[in-house]
């Protein structure tokens, strides 16, 4: 058996997603005709108290949908120097969006009000105008780490005060959401756009969400198609997202249960120097005496896939097709090494 704990995207649709998939009613959604997918997109806008929503093929898309939104030429994106935008979306905010990117530090991915204040350019003609803040929420570099609504806030008046805009790259927001049962309709207040994953904890094969006023969703859905993301009989795929909400989101607790208690196994391990303090379902580890390469090698051979996470660290993530009999044999698989 391999445990396989390389991304939360690796899971396979269960038997009773894969019976609501077949059972879905779809239509053409280019011509807005698909009525599982406007079933979904209703559904999430409402949970969050957004006016609309916009199904998409990835959460890459609806990331830079909404960068290409609040952003034109000679204007600039404030976020963190670990965010997913600008890490792992192919340079797309330059290449689909042409605009420049401040980036901030800040312990465990996550940027201070103040922080953004101070990098707010000033208006001169030798600076980019900035027009946009973006958070990420779970943060992924950051170890799945969280930020509370009151963290928000005060991000949120700072962007009221100087008229920019602000996204939540929510990806794994509601691994957050499980852990902090904060309102969603509070939460759907403070941002412009919310783009949300269904392909990643929520284990559906194909999907993100991005939230947002229906002026913006209009236009959204303009450079959707521009990006070539309009999608025919798609309601396939909504249906296994609406199957997701309705049924894998309370589960995230598991998967974060077996996170933590995955952490302190690795915590015991002699090439292990320190497990980042697991605050969802995403594990680090920095290593000692052994390269992540190395390191990554051994757990092959004993079935386990994980990933090289910076110059000294792994990554494990934990989800719906990693169950408590694979936690058990991982305990003692590592002793192994
Ligand atoms: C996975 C992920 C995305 C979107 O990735 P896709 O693979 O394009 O769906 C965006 N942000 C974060 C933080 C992610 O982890």
């Amino acid at each position: 058996m391999i445990i396989d704990l390389r991304s939360d995207t690796l899971t396979k649709p269960t038997e009773s997603m894969l019976a609501a998939m077949w059972a879905a009613e779809v239509g053409d959604d280019v011509f807005g005709e698909d009525p599982t997918v406007n079933a979904l997109e209703q559904k999430l806008a409402g949970m969050f108290g957004m006016e609309a929503g916009l199904f998409c093929p990835s959460g890459t898309m609806t990331n830079q949908i909404a960068i290409r939104l609040h952003t034109s030429l000679q204007t600039e994106v404030i976020c963190h120097k670990y965010s997913h935008i600008y890490l792992y979306e192919g340079g797309g905010i330059m290449s689909n969006s042409h605009a420049s990117v401040k980036l901030l530090d800040g312990p465990y991915g996550k940027i201070s009000p103040q922080d953004i204040l101070d990098s707010i350019n000033p208006d001169d003609v030798h600076a980019p105008e900035t027009t946009l803040v973006s958070l990420e929420n779970t943060m992924n570099k950051g170890g799945g780490s969280i930020y509370t609504l009151e963290e928000i806030k005060p991000i949120k008046a700072i962007c009221e005060q100087h008229g920019l805009k602000l996204h939540l790259d929510g990806a794994r927001f509601f691994n957050a959401w499980v852990e902090t049962g904060e309102s969603l309709k509070d939460w759907g207040a403070m941002f412009n756009t919310i783009s949300v994953c269904l392909s990643k904890g929520l284990g559906c094969p194909v999907g993100s969400v991005l939230l947002g006023s229906m002026t913006d969703i209009k236009r959204a859905r303009k450079v959707r198609k521009a990006f070539g993301g309009g999608m025919r009989q798609a309601g396939f795929l909504a249906a296994a997202a609406i199957y997701a909400l309705d049924n894998h989101v309370d589960r995230l607790k598991e998967d974060h249960d077996r996170a933590r208690r995955l952490g302190a196994m690795l915590a015991d391990h002699p090439m292990v120097s320190e497990v980042f303090p697991v605050m969802t379902n995403i594990v680090i580890a920095r290593l000692i005496g052994i390269t992540p390469a190395e390191m990554l090698q051994k757990l092959e051979i004993q079935g386990i896939k994980a990933v090289k996470f910076g110059k000294d660290q792994i990554r494990f993530v934990t989800h719906l097709d990693f169950d408590d009999e694979m936690l058990e044999s991982f305990g003692e698989r590592i002793k192994e090494i």
